[in-house]
């Protein structure tokens, strides 16, 4: 059986829409056929909970599967083809107990290797911060999604999330690669929000030829429409499918989920080649989109 494709989705900000995307792009990829396992790193258990398990009296969770023993099996059925490693409040304390552990940064990784063989696709709910449990994802994901909204503000947060993932394919994870954004939240008719859009197409179309992670990646088609059926559908314990399957939210996430499968495969067969210790990375997006003439325009304006 081919390895399972690990995808991270990150951001350090919190709010943008991970945790929508993680659980719908599950949802509708094991709609589509797929065995898909979400982890839920975050420890307000969002994911868990949007899944429609209850994270109080679970036996074991996320929390287990990194400090526990290394026979725990904490996975729980969500739905057909759908399963949750879910997280509970202890998770919060694990980032503490990671600091002091061996192997801080390659626990995920190692439990993955174990469980991960029976599923096509798992996806990794990063909490909203680049602490050891976002380092685990990005130690264990073969590739990054990065939800975001279209704002300025989170251009910014995007370089220093490319900087860590730079960091990480430079050290313990050389073959992580960036497969793009997802826009969540989108509004397809602010000026604002199309600026930024593409400000970000243009700065990974100016990245093809660099040796980075990122040098293929895109902003995924479709951009997922602010819905309130997908605001909603968490406090039912249900995906949109389940809630509201006629929905826009539905549509976008299942256009979605066909695009970043087509993106995925087919696997990379061949081992990368080691590779060699490079100086500092340079990440010049934050930087280049503060100082373009046009922002400088609209904020004299
Ligand atoms: P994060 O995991 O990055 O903190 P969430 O996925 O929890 O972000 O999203 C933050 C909030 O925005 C949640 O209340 C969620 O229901 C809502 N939300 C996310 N995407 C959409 C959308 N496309 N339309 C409407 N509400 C959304
Ligand atoms: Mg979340």
């Amino acid at each position: 059986m081919d390895a399972p494709v690990i995808v991270a989705l990150m951001n350090q900000k919190g709010g943008v829409g991970k945790t929508t995307t993680t659980v719908n792009l599950a949802a509708a990829m094991a709609e589509a056929g797929k065995r898909v396992l979400v982890v839920d790193l975050d420890p307000q258990a969002h994911a868990t909970l949007h899944l429609g398990v209850d994270p109080r009296g679970l036996e074991s969770s996320v929390y287990d599967l990194l400090l526990g023993d290394e026979g725990a099996d904490p996975r729980v059925q969500a739905a057909e083809n759908l399963f949750v490693i879910p997280a509970e409040t202890d998770l919060a304390a694990a980032e503490g107990e990671l600091a002091n552990a061996p192997d801080r940064q390659g626990r995920l990784t190692r439990a993955l290797a174990r469980l991960g063989a029976d599923f096509d696709v798992i996806l990794l709910d990063c909490p909203p911060s680049l602490g050891l449990l976002t380092i685990n994802a990005l130690a264990a994901a073969r590739t990054v999604l990065i939800p975001m909204q279209a704002h300025f503000l989170a251009l910014q947060g995007v370089g220093k999330l490319l900087e860590t993932v730079g960091l990480m394919a430079k050290g313990i994870n050389p073959t992580l690669k960036v497969a793009g954004v997802v826009l969540c939240m989108h509004d397809a008719q602010a000026t604002h929000g199309q600026e930024v859009v593409s400000d970000l197409r243009a700065y990974f179309d100016s990245q093809r030829q660099a040796d980075a992670p990122w040098k293929n990646a895109v902003v995924f088609d479709p951009p997922i429409r602010r819905n309130i059926k997908l605001a909603e559908s968490p406090s039912f314990g249900q995906s949109i499918f389940q809630y509201a399957p006629w929905a826009p939210g539905a549509a976008d996430y299942r256009a979605l989920a066909r695009n970043v499968l087509d993106r995925l495969n087919p696997a990379p067969t061949v081992p990368a080649e080691p590779v060699e210790p490079q100086p500092e990375i340079v990440i010049l997006m934050p930087e280049e989109t503060a100082r373009s003439p046009r922002r400088h325009r609209e904020r004299s304006a």
